[in-house]
C-alpha cells in the first residue's frame, strides 16, 4: 500500500510520502519523501519505516500495553481484598472485652497477636510497594502525556463536528445534568471522579438523575476499562434496600439491566430475567446509550449506534440510571 500524502517541504515538489523516520534523535519532520530522505535523514536510513510497514509497527507499539488491562484487573482485585480486610479490622474495634467470656477473650487475643506478628512485614512491604508504584505512576503519566498530544488534535476535529450536529439538533439533551451519585453507590468500593462524570471500582453506582416522565431521553455512557459492566435503570428504593447487593435471580428486584457478559435482568418480566442472549455483548470502549421512551414504557440499549435490546419498564414509578461496574465507566457528553 502506498501513501496518498504529499511532502509539504516547498522545494520537494509535492513528492509522495514514502514512510516515516523513527530515529529518536532526529529533529526533522517524521514523514519523509525521496527529497527528505537525502536532505534530512542521511546517516540513519535504517531508522526509516516504509509506509507499507507502518501499520505493523504501530500495532507492535500498542500491543505491549495490553498488559495494562491484566494489571488493572489485578489492582482491582487487590483493592477489593484491602477493602475486605479493612472492614474486618474496623469491626474488631467495636469488640467489647468486658462482656467477653474466657474462651472468646482467648480467641480475640490470639487474633490480635497474629496481626502483630506480621505488622512489621506488612509495613515494610507497604513502603517498598509505594516507592515502586510511584515510579510506575510517573511512567504511565509519561505514556498518557505522549498520547494526549495526539488526542488533543482529535478533540479539535471532534468539536468542529459537534457544532455542526448541534445546529441540526432541535432539542439538545441536558446530559450535563447527568452525574454519578456520591450518595447512591456501593460506598466502600466505588469512587467518583471528574466532577461526577467518571466512576471506578467494583459495584453499583446510580446517577443523580430522575428520568423525565413526559419525554424521550437518551443517556450515554462509555465502558472505559475493566472486566464487566451492567447498566440500565432502577427503582431507587430497591437497590438501597438490598444495600447494592445482587439479588437478581427472581423478578421484583427493581432493576432493568443488561450485562457485558450477555445477561439481561428485568424487574417485571420473568421470561427475560436472569437470561443470556447472544446479541448482548458490551466490549471495552463501547458507547452505550439508554433510550428511554416513557410513554411507550420502553427501555432500549444502543451500543455504538446499534439497537441491541429493548425491554418493558414500569414508568409509573420513578426511575434512575444504574450501573454495576468492575472497572471504569464515564458519562459521555455529546449532546
Ligand atoms: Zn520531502
Ligand atoms: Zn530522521
Amino acid at each position: 500500500m502506498m501513501s496518498q500524502l504529499k511532502c509539504q517541504q516547498h522545494d520537494h515538489e509535492e513528492s509522495q510520502i514514502l514512510g516515516v523516520c523513527i530515529n529518536e534523535k532526529c529533529k526533522n519532520p517524521r514523514p519523509y519523501c525521496i527529497g527528505c530522505k537525502v536532505e534530512f535523514h542521511k546517516g540513519h536510513e535504517n531508522d526509516l519505516k516504509q509506509y507499507g510497514q507502518l501499520q505493523s509497527w504501530i500495532d507492535q507499539c500498542l500491543k505491549s500495553y495490553q498488559n495494562l488491562i491484566n494489571f488493572q484487573g489485578f489492582i482491582l482485585q487487590l483493592s477489593n481484598l484491602l477493602n475486605e480486610t479493612m472492614n474486618l479490622l474496623n469491626s474488631q474495634k467495636d469488640q467489647d472485652i468486658d462482656s467477653m467470656g474466657i474462651s472468646k477473650l482467648e480467641n480475640f487475643i490470639k487474633k490480635l497477636m497474629g496481626l502483630q506478628s506480621i505488622e512489621k512485614e506488612v509495613n515494610f512491604q507497604i513502603n517498598n510497594l509505594t516507592n515502586e508504584i510511584n515510579t510506575f505512576k510517573s511512567l504511565i503519566k509519561t505514556a498518557l502525556n505522549s498520547l494526549s498530544i495526539i488526542d488533543n488534535e482529535n478533540l479539535e476535529e471532534k468539536s468542529l463536528k459537534k457544532e455542526q450536529i448541534q445546529i441540526q439538533n432541535i432539542k439538545p439533551l441536558k446530559q450535563d445534568l447527568l452525574v454519578f451519585s456520591e450518595k447512591y453507590r456501593a460506598i466502600q468500593n466505588i469512587q467518583i471522579q471528574n466532577n461526577g462524570k467518571q466512576a471506578s471500582g467494583v459495584g453499583y453506582v446510580l446517577c443523580d438523575y430522575l428520568i423525565p416522565k413526559n419525554e424521550e431521553t437518551i443517556l450515554k455512557f462509555k465502558f472505559v476499562s475493566g472486566f464487566s459492566i451492567a447498566l440500565g435503570l432502577c427503582h431507587l428504593e430497591k437497590p438501597i434496600e438490598s444495600n447494592y447487593q445482587d439479588k437478581l435471580k427472581s423478578i421484583g428486584h427493581g432493576l432493568y439491566l443488561i450485562q457485558s457478559n450477555s445477561m439481561s435482568y428485568s424487574h417485571l418480566d420473568a421470561s427475560i430475567n436472569n437470561k443470556s442472549y447472544k446479541k448482548i455483548k458490551i466490549f471495552l470502549e463501547s458507547i452505550i446509550s439508554l433510550k428511554i421512551q416513557t410513554k411507550q414504557q420502553l427501555l432500549t440499549w444502543i451500543i455504538n449506534n446499534e439497537e441491541i435490546f429493548t425491554m418493558k419498564i414500569d414508568t409509573t414509578k420513578d426511575l434512575y440510571p444504574i450501573i454495576d461496574i468492575c472497572g471504569v465507566v464515564e458519562i459521555v457528553e455529546d449532546y
